[in-house]
């Protein structure tokens, strides 16, 4: 534990349970569950029912469906026991779907229709899918908004990423034929009003093709809403991911003006320089070999004794 990566923690006997020390905002594939076997280990489930029980806003923010999180991580962490009255929210699909949970269960699933891609086009990514890309590759049925198309848990990642490739050049193709305008990574693909309303995005574990307005800082605009309206405003926000694009959520409340420090369980691709801190397992003392959810269960451990939970 450094110096850094102490959180302020209230006087004793001072309760503010409306300036909770830290909230988290947490990506749920590679810092909560395995993106090898896609579940979430029992110390994590303990460790975050421990720090929400102790009033930390615990917030998911993930391309999940809303039903991955609750087999995933609402039903393990009910059934290790959440206390009454507090409250979970999964904002999930990347901003367009959220709900929020306590012991009793979920709550209603709120879908912005305006951010799903046309259920014809996901019609035909069904089909490709089906047809050529059974083998290595599933639709993803959950799915509100998103189009996802995953890897089989037990195809090997180069083969996947492989035939990943050919099933985004297929399904950039389809986004043509649906008159919609369409970029993936820098390959951009305009619509004839030259517009780009949707991107294909490649992950190491599947390809999620989606409206350009969600995103992780879409994920963190609605985590900062859902908290204000019970209240709440943390002193301090940690944000958790894997990939680049989890930055979002720092840079989205860096801008407007929350304390906030990006834990990155994945540094492997480069740690970007930003204007707020950025942290891996190493600032923990640990090896940098220490990845994905165990370096995520490795912080969410570092929250819980900084705090005294
Ligand atoms: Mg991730």
């Amino acid at each position: 534990m450094t110096a850094s990566e102490s959180p302020a923690v209230p006087a004793p006997g001072i309760r503010l349970p409306s300036a909770p020390p830290l909230a988290l905002l947490l990506d749920v594939d590679g810092p909560v569950a395995s993106p090898l076997t896609r579940d979430v280990k029992p110390d994590i489930i303990l460790d975050l029912v421990a720090l929400a029980a102790a009033g930390i806003p615990v917030i998911f923010n993930t391309g999940r469906s809303d039903a991955f999180i609750r087999e995933q991580v609402m039903e393990p962490m009910i059934a290790a026991g959440i206390p009454a009255g507090t409250v979970i929210h999964a904002i999930c699909e990347k901003g367009a779907v959220w709900f929020s949970y306590t012991s009793a269960g979920p709550g209603p699933v709120h879908v912005d229709r305006e951010l799903a891609v046309p259920a014809a086009y996901g019609d035909d990514i069904r089909r490709l899918v089906a047809e050529n890309y059974a083998a290595h590759m599933f639709f993803d049925e959950t799915k509100r908004a998103m189009v996802s198309v995953e890897q089989h848990i037990d195809v090997p990642s180069a083969d996947y990423l492989a035939e990943q490739k050919l099933f985004d050049a297929e399904a950039m193709e389809l986004m043509v034929r649906h008159g919609l305008g369409v970029v993936r990574l820098d390959h951009h693909v305009p619509n004839s009003d030259d517009e780009v309303d949707y991107r294909v995005d490649p992950t190491i574990i599947s390809t999620d093709i989606e409206s350009v307005r969600l995103g992780k800082d879409l994920g963190a605009s609605r985590a900062v809403e859902l908290l204000a309206a019970q209240g709440i405003t943390p002193q301090a926000w940690r944000t958790v991911g894997d990939s680049r694009t989890d930055y979002a959520m720092a840079d989205w409340l860096h801008h407007n003006d929350h304390p906030v420090k990006h834990v990155d369980v994945r540094p492997a691709d480069g740690v970007p320089s930003k204007p707020y801190p950025v942290l891996t397992a190493v600032d923990l003392g640990l090896e940098a070999t220490v990845i994905h959810d165990d370096a995520g269960g490795a912080f969410l451990r570092a929250w819980r004794e900084a705090l005294g939970i």
